[in-house]
């Protein structure tokens, strides 16, 4: 029990602000205290470095880079890097924070952490972008590591400047460590999942809720809206599965056909033409209407703040599988809430890709490879277990599945602050 009983006003500062709404109740109803709510407030380390480097046409600019450990109670910190031109620290800070409640959220013995280069990588060249990675990890080096903190993909970087980031960081450190960072090349102690492991995890709680709200799978309607990485993957899944995915969109439009669609072929068409507009056994639909199609589950796969007060009342899914960050405004969960439908936090739906990262890194630490059938089986069962845990107390509390995830992750972390003496 922790000695210090004072509470103490919550104001925004205390609160990261990409959730401020949902924090302040629950910080209210875990009725934390002055020490615990300042622990949750701030990054265990902020570093920002500024580093020169020569560009292909002679001169030399110097760059931003920064990384944030937010909280490392529950084991090394753990996060993307991405290189965004308008990169602000505050921003990282609130994602590293995020990062923390996801690896608590799904039960890995990770923290939370973010980072990135200030740069606008569309307008450098592949060499000018690997001379900035490499300048970026021998500025932050010495708080990496696969006991410290370990970087993944994220906006704009990927297995190529994973790769840059590694073979950096060993010629500092003269060693082999393939466990500094995930998101490798199979070659260099990847997994073959990586690529697909956000969208599966999902679709593994997925199941699991549908379970809990007797739905079959047969004749279940699926709308995906996003066509990158993670919508694509959940599209082509999904329909391997025996879904019928009635529609999909992309950033110029989607597609809807209510007697399914043919994702294998929807993934030709957009790959040959680069757009899903124009696939000839479909109509179009906007973006807009397809977050209102008449479907039974929802993945919104795309970009924050998609399902908010203005639409969440027409939403006819029974399920919201987020698999992108932030897709439902706080105002929009709780209309979603008092309707009855089931909205899978982006919190717990997409860690199915840090769960893969760990088990990356659990591989590469043990140097013993498995087969890709024991790295899926992990995987469900994790995604499985945190989904558990997480309905439980929702159906305790009577509450949204977001809230009861947040209040698992943060009572979490502050029992591991209190095991450490810290609380
Ligand atoms: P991506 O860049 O590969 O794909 C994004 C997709 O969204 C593209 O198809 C794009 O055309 C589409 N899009 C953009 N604007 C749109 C709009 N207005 N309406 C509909 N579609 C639009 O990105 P991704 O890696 O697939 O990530 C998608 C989301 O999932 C993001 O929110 C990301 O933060 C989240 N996420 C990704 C991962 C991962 O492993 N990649 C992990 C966790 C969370």
């Amino acid at each position: 029990m922790s000695k210090n009983h004072e509470r103490i006003h919550i104001d925004e500062k205390n609160l990261c602000h990409l959730c401020v709404s949902e924090l302040e109740s629950i910080y209210a109803e875990l009725k934390l205290t002055a020490s615990e709510l300042e622990i949750l407030s701030m990054p265990r380390r902020v570093v920002t470095v500024h580093f020169p480097v020569r560009l292909s046409n002679g001169a030399t600019k110097m760059f931003i880079g920064h990384r944030v450990q937010f909280n490392d109670a529950r084991g090394p910190s753990k996060g993307g890097i991405r290189f965004h031109p308008d990169l602000k620290v505050d921003h990282v800070s609130d994602l590293a924070f995020l990062m923390s409640l996801k690896c608590a959220v799904v039960d890995i013995p990770f923290g939370g952490a973010k980072g990135g280069v200030v740069v606008n990588p569309k307008e450098l060249s592949r060499s000018e972008l690997e001379l900035i990675t490499r300048a970026y990890i021998r500025e932050i080096a010495d708080y990496i590591g696969p006991f410290k903190d370990i970087p993944a993909p994220d906006v704009y970087t990927d297995e190529k400047v994973m790769v840059w980031i590694l073979d950096e960081y060993e010629h500092l450190t003269r060693e082999h460590a393939p466990a500094t960072v995930t998101g490798k090349p199979l070659e260099l102690g990847g997994i073959r999942a990586r690529t697909y492991s956000t969208s599966l995890g999902g679709i593994y709680v997925l199941e699991e809720a549908m379970k809990k709200e007797a739905m079959d799978k047969s004749g279940v309607r699926v709308a995906v809206q996003g066509f990158g990485n993670v919508g694509e993957n959940a599209a082509r899944i999904l329909h391997e599965m025996g879904y019928k995915i009635i529609a999909v969109s992309d950033s110029r439009g989607g597609l809807i056909n209510q007697t399914g669609l043919n994702i294998p072929d929807v993934i030709k068409h957009k790959n040959t033409e680069g757009r899903l507009e124009g696939f000839d056994t479909a109509e179009s639909i906007s973006n807009e209407d397809l977050l209102v199609s008449d479907c039974d589950v929802l993945v919104p796969a795309a970009l924050s703040d998609q399902i908010d007060d203005r639409n969440a009342d027409n939403i006819k899914a029974k399920i919201v599988l987020e698999l992108a960050n932030a897709p439902t405004t706080t105002e929009a969960d709780i209309l979603l809430f008092d309707r009855s439908v089931t909205v899978i936090p982006d919190v717990l739906a997409n860690a199915g890709g840090v769960a893969g990262s760990y088990l990356e890194w659990i591989q590469n630490l043990n140097n013993d490879y498995w087969e890709h059938g024991r790295v899926l089986e992990k995987l469900k069962s994790i995604m499985i277990s945190a989904y558990n845990a997480v309905y439980a107390l929702c159906q305790e509390e009577n509450s949204p599945m977001r809230k009861a995830a947040y209040k698992i992750a943060i009572r979490r972390i502050l029992t591991a602050e209190r095991l450490r003496g810290n609380l």
